[in-house]
């Protein structure tokens, strides 16, 4: 088949992370999608890329180096992807592993509230959820309904893991700005990953998305299961409007996230080659390697 009628997802998790898939099962699920190509982007992590990467070159699909970072902000927190990472990468994984290090005292104290609370679950348990080395609160939510604390991981979130739950804690996060001129220092494509999926104030958004491309962003992730087609048209205004190229998946996670399918989101997304072939044009275009 030719590329123009292909498509891709720059958005994925496996369970070097979050999401319920093997690297090498991410990439089984995009060729069994008939995907041209995805980026694995793992919270805080780069464990998985070389397992992807092994299966793509079996399977015929590229696997882009990539992972995704939290930011904190005053209107909650806010995800940078970055793309085409590079292999040596002392300076990210020195990074990644102290926010890992934050992660994992922030589990303990989430267990150790959670425990107060009465519920009979373990950081071992959690630990058992978790297959990768980024933990985090949906390895909780799976450690509760394993222990049968709730019926649901949606319960988890909802009444303990969530934004406002009995036993919710924040994350320590960099700043956006951090995160994009870490990942920009090392000749990543740096993308805002889905702007539209909390109420941000648009003119603080604009603001933030001028700083930002100041310390490097490149792209604007447009494309997203969460993204109306409204909220997917403002984002690619915006792209425009700030000189910024444009990314786009659909935040896969496996069963964690059980009704977004690989490349097809909640069924109506669909992201071209020719989004990817942009990115990779303009890295050729400033000298960076594809
Ligand atoms: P953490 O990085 O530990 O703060 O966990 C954040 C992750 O939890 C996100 O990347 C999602 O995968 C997942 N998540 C956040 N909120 C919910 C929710 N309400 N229901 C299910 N999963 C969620
Ligand atoms: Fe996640
Ligand atoms: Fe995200
Ligand atoms: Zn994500």
């Amino acid at each position: 088949m030719s590329t123009d009628t292909k498509f891709v997802d720059l958005h994925t998790h496996s369970t070097a992370s979050d999401g319920t898939d093997t690297p090498a099962a991410v990439v089984a699920a995009a060729a069994e999608a008939d995907l041209a190509a995805i980026a694995l982007t793992d919270h805080d992590t780069l464990a998985g890329l070389e397992e992807a990467q092994t299966a793509g070159q079996m399977l015929g699909v590229e696997v882009v180096r990539g992972c995704e970072i939290s930011s904190g902000t005053e209107f909650g927190e806010l995800h940078v992807l970055g793309l085409w990472l590079p292999n040596k990468t002392a300076v990210l994984t020195q990074k990644l592993a102290w926010l890992r290090q934050k992660r994992q005292e922030r589990n303990h104290d989430i267990v150790q509230k959670l425990q107060d609370l009465g519920l009979g679950i373990t950081m071992e348990d959690v630990l058992t959820a978790a297959k990768g080395e980024s933990v985090g609160r949906p390895h909780i939510a799976a450690a509760l309904v394993d222990k049968g604390c709730v019926s649901s991981k949606k319960e988890a979130f909802r009444e303990y893991l969530g934004d406002g739950g009995k036993a919710y804690l924040p994350k320590t996060v960099l700043s956006p700005e951090e995160s994009v001129s870490l990942l920009a220092g090392l000749g990543a494509t740096v993308s805002l990953a889905h702007p539209m999926l909390r109420k941000l104030p648009s003119d603080w958004l604009e603001s933030m998305i001028g700083r930002l491309k100041d310390c490097g962003l490149t792209a604007i992730e447009a494309y997203h299961s969460e993204h109306s087609e409204t909220q997917t048209r403002y984002c690619l205004a915006l792209a425009r409007r700030f000189g910024l190229g444009v990314s786009g998946g659909s935040d896969y996670h496996g069963g964690n996230k059980p009704n977004i399918k690989i490349g097809k989101g909640y069924g109506g997304l669909r992201v071209s080659f020719a989004v990817l072939e942009d990115l990779r044009h303009h890295r050729i275009a400033v000298g960076l390697p594809v």
